[in-house]
């Protein structure tokens, strides 16, 4: 795993993705191994995600609908999930990476030590390694801290810019008839019926939706 790591001298001479919001702006930390970051958003974004079995029995990722969510009256537990704008080291690309609470609480930590301070100031290694267990799969350390150099930092600021919209929206909870809809239990064309209400209060076995694993080994599908 660590042999697709480079550490030292980079090139940024690779374009950054010009199209808006789509699933290639965003980075999953779902496979082991390790992942070289220089955050370069202010914060994380934060949102509630459950997993779900859609009518087929695939887990599919649904954003918690909020106060009224039926996923959450439905014993579907929500985790909290944290996007932030990088730059990939390793392949120059500005993404959104997506953690949970595992890498949020060790940058958190980062950040308020005092050798270490703001995570824009130094690289970040997510070294992700599955047979750690669930509470020990992601370790984050500090690289040595480095400037990034004028060119990436113009790029950082496009496309914190570009990919501003994508990010608040993720901060607002989605709609019951959306996550429904991505479960195949309502009609796409149904959308305006009522019928689905009856059906989604209607408690179901979470049929082991609460065990999958809290740190996300889904795609983006939202
Ligand atoms: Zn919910």
């Amino acid at each position: 795993m660590t042999g697709q790591v480079t550490f030292g001298k980079t090139s940024w001479s690779n374009p950054l993705p010009t199209s808006g919001g789509g699933g290639d702006d965003f980075l999953n930390l779902n496979k082991d191994g390790q992942y070289v970051l220089r955050v370069i958003g202010e914060a994380p974004f934060e949102y509630a995600a459950h997993w779900a079995d859609d009518v087929n029995g695939q887990i599919r990722r649904l954003k918690c609908a909020g106060r009224d969510c039926v996923m959450c009256k439905e014993g579907v537990k929500a985790q909290v999930r944290y996007l932030l704008e990088v730059i990939d080291i390793d392949n120059s690309e500005a993404k959104i990476v997506e953690f949970g609470t595992q890498v949020y609480k060790q940058i958190h930590a980062l950040y308020n030590n005092k050798h270490w301070g703001d995570p824009r100031g130094y690289n970040l290694m997510i070294d992700r390694n599955k047979a750690r267990g669930p509470s020990g799969m992601y370790q984050v350390m500090p690289l040595g801290k480095e400037e990034l150099d004028a060119e990436t930092k113009a790029a950082a600021i496009a496309f914190k810019d570009r990919v501003k919209e994508v990010m608040l929206k993720f901060a607002e909870p989605a709609s019951n008839e959306e996550n429904l809809k991505k479960l195949g239990r309502i009609e796409a064309d149904d959308a305006k019926t009522s019928s689905w209400v009856a059906d989604a209060t209607t408690p179901t076995p979470a049929a082991g939706s609460n065990s999958v694993n809290a740190e996300g080994e889904e795609d983006f599908d939202f």
